[in-house]
Formats: structure tokens, sequence, C-alpha cells
């Protein structure tokens, strides 16, 4: 089968979050099971080219039109992460990807139509027949409406997977006409859902519209989608298309995540080695931790996030876990950056108070090698998310060793089940979950977990190791992509 993915992020070359990870893990597994797949991303200024093996220009100009101008274009390809690649160039006089970084420009949408409607040129120019044009987020859902309504390409099904449902590019009328398609015209199958957007384009409703299929990351976030307390004012729209929307669990690709050979971890580790053996290279991992920072290498339960500090992720109860954490006498570690000014500012006031407690780490980066050295290092990985679609951050920790405290919502409900949860087969129980997102929930769990550290080490340990070895790879995710894909183009 023939699969183009189109997408803003491709792990590692260019990650923001989860996205990119999601295209790496799936391509490499559909590829490995003998699918032909292509993954188109922009190419960043910030992508290292020199990552990418065999890479080569494909295509060296052809033309995108937009505002009536035809700017050029190059496509580059070649191999990432045994995925086939292809980098679309633009060489537009905004130097639309030549920011210094994937998102947060003002012009997000119109370099993400711009993007859109570029990779469909191409592709028109290949003119290759596609079983499958699967794309991924707001960003690039429009390439359904143009393949549907404007560009003809033999392609057989498309597909719009919704990593997050509350970023939904919202634009102007003026930004379709842009790229060649009538706003105005738009304007009435796409208006966006809320009403405080009077006369706005919705591109992420335009995918959920015109796909073949849509796909939520967890079961569980695919329905809640459909709720109006959680669908972000797309519920209605995603009710109405309720018959082609399902809910794909993510995994996590099992080369970017391997304690056994990961590069960034001073000694490797598996679930196959001894507990006595694990908990030394996790103790290595502390160590190479405290040698970075000041904090105390202790027989403390050591807690942490790893996360984008946004609203959505809960920052008032990691902070508030912060404290709980010190109170019970553990360490906290917070690896994480804001997008958002004000939480940012706060979280940097946060960083001065405790500035010379040797039982904290406030890390305000994206850094990739930290990431993996914390997910060895810790004892529990604090996930509070108000929602959450799927999360990978709870599937590496359980890789890494490390047990998960989460709130009980999207795929943080899927895959992490209360230790003490009776109606859960004892061999499923893998983490602790509250159920509310406010501290009160939060709290004592976080007080059972340490307690339960503390008072029986060897069943933790035991759980620890059982959680290491639970299959979160991509294989079965894969497989029932290749379902819908299959049943798409039958
Ligand atoms: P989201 O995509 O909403 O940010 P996910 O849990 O799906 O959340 O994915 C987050 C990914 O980003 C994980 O791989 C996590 O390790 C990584 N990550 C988040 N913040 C940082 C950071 N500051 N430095 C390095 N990696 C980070």
């Amino acid at each position: 089968m023939k699969i183009v993915q189109l997408a803003a992020e491709f792990a590692p070359i260019a990650k923001v979050g989860g996205l990119g990870e999601v295209l790496v893990g799936l391509s490499r597994e559909l590829s490995r099971m003998g699918e032909e797949v292509d993954v188109i991303i922009p190419k960043y200024d910030l992508i290292d080219v020199r990552k990418i093996s065999q890479i080569k220009m494909e295509v060296p100009d052809f033309k995108c039109l937009e505002n009536g101008n035809l700017h050029a274009n190059a496509m580059w390809s070649g191999i990432s992460e045994d995925c086939r690649i292809h980098l679309l160039e633009a060489r537009h006089p905004a130097g639309y990807f030549h920011r210094g970084k994937i998102y947060n420009c003002e012009d997000d949408a119109a370099r993400f139509l711009y993007f859109s409607r570029a990779c469909i040129e191409y592709l028109k120019l290949k003119n290759e027949p596609i079983d499958i044009l699967h794309l991924h987020d707001w960003h690039v859902a429009i390439a359904a409406v143009l393949v549907k309504d404007l560009i003809r390409l033999p392609i057989k099904a498309i597909v719009l997977t919704i990593h997050n449902a509350e970023y939904q590019g919202e634009c102007a009328p003026g930004n379709l006409d842009a790229i060649g398609l009538n706003g105005s015209e738009y304007l009435k199958k796409l208006q966006d859902d809320n009403p405080a957007r009077p006369r706005t384009i919705n591109l992420l409703k335009g995918g959920i519209v015109y796909a073949d299929a849509v796909n939520a990351v967890s079961p569980t976030y695919a329905k809640e989608i459909l709720t109006r307390e959680m669908g972000c004012h797309l519920d209605a729209t995603l009710r109405k298309y309720k018959a082609k929307v399902s809910g794909i669990l993510n995994g996590i690709d099992q080369k970017l995540w391997d304690p056994a050979k990961d590069p960034a971890l001073p000694k490797p580790y598996s679930s196959e080695s001894s507990i006595k053996a694990i908990l030394e290279a996790k103790q290595a991992a502390r160590a190479a931790v405290c040698k970075r920072f000041p904090i105390s290498n202790n027989q403390l339960p050591w807690v942490g996030s790893i996360v984008r500090l946004v609203p959505q992720k809960g920052p008032e109860l990691i902070e508030a876990g912060l404290r709980a954490t010190l109170h019970l006498g553990g360490s906290f570690l917070l690896l994480g950056s804001s997008p958002l000014p004000e939480i940012q500012a706060h979280f940097e006031t946060l960083k001065k108070e405790y500035a010379g407690n040797t039982q904290v780490v406030l890390h305000y980066e994206y850094d990739e090698a930290l990431s993996h050295q914390l997910y060895a290092a810790l004892d529990f990985l604090l996930a509070p998310s108000h929602y959450e679609p799927c999360g990978l951050t709870q599937l590496i920790a359980m890789r890494y060793g490390a047990i998960p405290i989460v709130r009980a919502t999207g795929g943080l409900k899927d895959t992490v089940f209360d230790c003490e949860d009776p109606a859960v087969p004892i061999g499923q129980r893998n983490g602790f979950v509250f159920l509310r997102a406010d501290v009160t929930d939060l709290l004592p769990t976080l007080h059972r977990a340490v307690h339960y550290f503390r008072s029986d080490s060897a069943t933790a340990h035991a759980m620890m190791q059982r959680n290491m070895r639970i299959d979160f790879s991509w294989k079965k995710p894969a497989q029932e992509y290749l379902r819908l894909y299959r049943r798409l183009i039958k």
C-alpha cells in the first residue's frame, strides 16, 4: 500500500512534542511491515540535514500559488529513522520555514496553508497512485479540501488524525483565497463553531468534514471530543460525522526509546535485566543528573514531569505536586518550558523560590538527552493533565522503569491503571491514578505513591520491571491503522 503522511513534525529532526514522535513511530512500523510510506514536512531552518542519510534534491523547482503569485519550491528527499522523508523547501519571500522555530508565528495559518498546497502541487507533479493520504492535525487538514474540490489526484482515501483538538487553525476567509480556494464559499461549510469567532474558517473542521476517516490518538479521547465539555467547540461537527470517527492509541518508537541502547544513559538496562541491575543503571542515571544539577543523590523517591507547560498539562497541579513531594521528603525534577509568557514567568519565580534547594531541579529548556536521563532517573512520573489526547510521557516512563502518577483522562486513562483498583486485574495495575484535576485528588494519590515506594519497595520494584515489559510499541497501533486504511480503499 502506498501511504503519504503530511505533518508539521517528524522526530527527532523536527520535534516539538508527541506529534513528531507519532510520525516516526507509525511510519517506521508501517515501512517495517512492508508498506510504502513517504513523509512530507517543511524544510525548517532548524533541521540538521546532516542527520538525514542519502539526502538529495528530488525536485529542484516547482511552483505553488499564493495570493496570485507563483512561488518557487524544491523538494528534498532522504532517509531518517528508517523512513523515507521529504522536505519541502519553500523559497517564499516571507521565509515561512526560516523562523528558528516550528510554531507560534503570527502567520502560522498562512505558513501551513502554503505548505499544504505546495505538498499537493508536488504530489500532482509526481502523479503516482496513492492509496492513503494521511493528514495530521490542523496544519495540513486543508489538503483534504484541496484534493476533493480543487486539484484531482490519484488518491484512494484520506485519513485525518487529531492529535489535539484544542489546536484548530482558525483563519480568515482571505487565507483560503490566498491558496486558490474561495474563502467566502467555504465559510458556509467550514465556519468555526465557536460563536466567539464569527466569519472565521476552522481548518481542523475542514479536515473533519472532508476526510474519509478521522481518528483521535486514544479511544477515550475519541469519545471525549464528542462531548460539549471536551470537544473544544468541535463536538457538534464531530458528532455529525461520528460514523467516521475512531480512536487508535499511540505507541512509542522502540528505537528512540530503548534503555538498553540509549546513548544518553550512562548504563544500559532492559526489562530482561535483574532488578538489581535495573536499580544500578537507574542510580547511574541519577548520578549523571546530580553531576549536572545541584541535587543530592539520596534514597528519597524522585518524582518529576517532562512536559510542555501549557494549561492542558495542569501546570498548577505540577507545582502542587512539587510542593507536596518535598513535604513528603522526596525530590522533584521538572523539565519543561512554556510557549506562554505568563506561565513561563510564573515558573521562573518558582525557580527563584527553590534556588539552592538540593531536592529540586527546575530546568526550562527543550533538552532531548536530558529527558532520556530523567526518565531513567525518576521513580515516579507525574502527568496531572486536564485533558490528554494520548500522552507519551507516561508510556516512556514505564519503559524506563518510572511509575506513572496520572489523572484519569484521555490516553492516560487508557494506559495507566491504579495499583489499588479492584476493578483491574492485578497484573495490569501499573501506576497511580486520580480522578479529578484538582489538588484534593492529586495529593492523597501522591501520598499513596510515596508511601508505597517506602513501605514496600520490593513490590514497587516488581511493578517497575513489569511495566518495562508492557508492549507499548507501534506494532498493534500500526496494524489498527492498516485495518482502517484497508477498510477505506476496499
Ligand atoms: P504533547 O505532544 O502534548 O507535548 P506528549 O506526551 O504526547 O505531549 O509528548 C511529549 C513529548 O515531548 C515526549 O517525548 C516528551 O519527552 C517530550 N518533551 C516535552 N517537554 C520536553 C522538554 N522540555 N525537553 C525534552 N523533551 C520534552
